[in-house]
């Protein structure tokens, strides 16, 4: 049953928010830990306080990078916040970027190196094989599971880029995950450290998949769930506007004092940058443009008679407004009948 007035008589539609948050560092080898940690106890004091559940999809590598070049002490920073996370009910998943497994610290420098031709799947086993990736992620859901006493469900491969053929697939399911959230209908990127192209997805909420046909065909049988990222685009106008601006081309910010916020960012290589900047918004990102647009978006999509959306984030990119974009949003839900959920509780429902 599609219509959405006919799940309203029935009393069956859910109206459910997924609100997901990639919990990582940026990949130009900045170390702006202080962002994430900071950032993620204020989102999560909001999420707290409004007796909000989030899902949190951790860059595991980065952990296991911290661990193997001695940095113990943003280690256990790392892993109490991520334990009290869990002790608040919010959810732990799996996250992967594989440019962490080849990565080394210049402790002179401060500064991460790494190998961006690693940064996707497929880069990674061209460059040193499916045996270490493997090992790899063996090592990962270790990490989950002797410091946080957690066997993560779902799977998010980092920059969303899941090529085909998916050999990931196959991996991850033998590893045990059923769900995967690294799709994002519609999207299509090009850069010269991945290529991110999801334009032919079915036009669905979720669909089972198996190992052999990949992430963007549905199947009547197949492990794994596929749950994807719903979408919100920001219009033309205002993605130049806010990339110009991100890009710190200072010239062009003609927009008031109290949007100075909006770019108070965690610093990011301007190469990387540019080349990675989004066309999508997400709640993280939010500024007085694009504050409404994840209300209008997750109507519309109930009212298509979708039960869920699930938004992408990300606490090192939360600013100014992302707080009261987020708490005007939770407000919003709450108001007309929405609730929130986690992606383990999602799929128990699906
Ligand atoms: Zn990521």
């Amino acid at each position: 049953m599609h219509c959405y007035i006919c799940k309203a008589l029935t009393g069956i539609v859910k109206r459910l928010s997924v609100l997901t948050f990639d919990y990582e560092i940026f990949f130009d080898g900045q170390n702006d830990l202080e962002h994430l940690i900071t950032k993620t106890q204020k989102l999560t004091d909001i999420a707290n306080h409004q007796s909000v559940p989030l899902s949190f999809f951790i860059d595991i590598a980065y952990l296991e990078a911290l661990k193997r070049c001695g940095l113990h002490h943003e280690f256990k920073r790392i892993k109490d916040q991520l334990n009290w996370l869990s002790t608040c009910g919010h959810e732990l998943q799996f996250h992967w970027h594989p440019h962490w497994i080849t990565s080394t610290w210049n402790e002179e420098k401060k500064l991460w190196i790494f190998n961006k031709a690693d940064y996707s799947w497929n880069g990674f086993v061209e460059n040193h094989g499916m045996d270490k990736m493997i090992g790899a992620l063996k090592l990962c859901l270790e990490i989950f599971k002797t410091e946080f006493d957690i066997v993560p469900c779902a799977f998010r491969m980092g920059g969303l880029a899941v090529e085909e053929p998916q050999h990931y697939l196959k991996t991850i399911e033998n590893l045990g995950f059923t769900i995967e959230t690294s799709v994002f209908p519609g999207f299509f990127k090009e850069c010269k450290f991945f290529t991110t192209d999801h334009r032919k997805t079915p036009n669905k909420t979720h669909w089972k998949i198996d190992s052999q046909t990949g992430c963007f065909k549905e199947q009547q049988q197949g492990g794994i769930l596929e749950i994807p990222i719903s979408q919100a685009y920001t219009k033309e106008l205002d993605f130049w506007k806010k990339a110009n601006l991100s890009l710190n081309y200072r010239w062009l910010k003609w927009s008031s004092q109290e949007e100075e916020g909006t770019y108070a960012q965690s610093p990011m290589n301007l190469e990387v940058k540019k080349e990675i900047l989004p066309r999508t918004a997400s709640l993280d990102k939010a500024d007085r443009a694009t504050k409404m647009l994840f209300r209008s978006v997750t109507e519309q999509i109930w009212e298509n008679g979708a039960d869920f959306v699930l938004w992408l984030n990300h606490p090192k990119s939360l600013n100014l407004y992302s707080w009261s974009a987020l708490r005007d949003y939770i407000d919003w839900v709450k108001n007309n009948s929405g609730q929130f959920i986690t992606i383990e509780t999602l799929k128990n429902k699906l």
